[in-house]
């Protein structure tokens, strides 16, 4: 069934008001500013809160998700460097919007969601928008070996540590993002493979997410 909502001048005019609004607070990267004003946030929202769509919050969309922050989503965006083509496996799939930001960069993704509800949801939504991603249910700290290596790995909840495993499944010159700290806070990490055995890790700003539950999380 195609997608019901309609991008109307008021939703479209809000997003460009946001996109300036990140770029006044610091993302530089042009492509993930397009993806941005590109990727209607709106559909994620049942209607009655289509006015809180285009601020800068992670809002509650139902199902026991939340949508992310758009600055979150576009941090994290930058610090992967996507090219046109790279294999990209998202942890914590939540809403989608991320895999859509993704998507729109150019990005092959595979994400994966613990949670059922969240998970028929997304897969329900998603390709009605036309975002075709490859989803998967279950415990994505262990990442998915079976389609390894990727070129990017983006975790979307907080983590204890860095997994081994995750670093395991990386491309040599690929690149981990993920949230490290405890349920108040965690640091974003950026994590590249320089070769088969050396990694090079940098610590960057503070932000708090939901935790990373699983196997190799909390
Ligand atoms: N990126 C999403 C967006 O754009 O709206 C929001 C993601 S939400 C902050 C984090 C998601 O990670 C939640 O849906 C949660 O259920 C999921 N999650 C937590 N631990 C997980 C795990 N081990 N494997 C897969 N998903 C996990």
């Amino acid at each position: 069934m195609a997608y019901k909502f309609v991008d109307n001048y008021r939703e479209q005019g809000a997003r460009k008001r946001l996109v300036a609004h990140l770029e006044a607070r610091g993302i530089a990267d042009k492509k993930v500013l397009k993806a941005i004003g590109k990727v209607p946030r709106h559909f994620f929202f049942d209607e009655t809160f289509w006015n809180q769509a285009y601020k800068d919050i992670a809002f509650p969309i139902g199902d026991g998700q939340t949508i992310s922050q758009p600055y979150t989503v576009a941090y994290q965006s930058e610090l992967l460097h996507i090219k046109k083509g790279d294999k990209v496996l998202e942890i914590g799939t939540g809403s989608g919007y991320q895999t859509c930001i993704l998507m729109e960069l150019g990005a092959n993704v595979y994400t994966i969601e613990r949670q059922e509800s969240i998970y028929r949801h997304t897969i329900r939504v998603l390709p009605g928008m036309g975002y075709n991603a490859h989803f998967f249910f279950g415990d994505g700290s262990k990442g998915i070996a079976a389609h390894a290596p990727y070129d990017k790995i983006i975790v979307t909840a907080g983590a204890p540590f860095v997994p081994e495993i995750l670093l395991k499944q990386l491309r040599i010159g690929g690149i981990l993002v993920i949230p490290v700290g405890d349920e108040h806070s965690q640091k974003m990490v950026t994590v590249i493979r320089v070769n088969e055995t050396d990694f090079e890790r940098i610590e960057l700003d503070t932000f708090r997410f939901v935790p990373l539950v699983g196997d190799q999380a909390w």
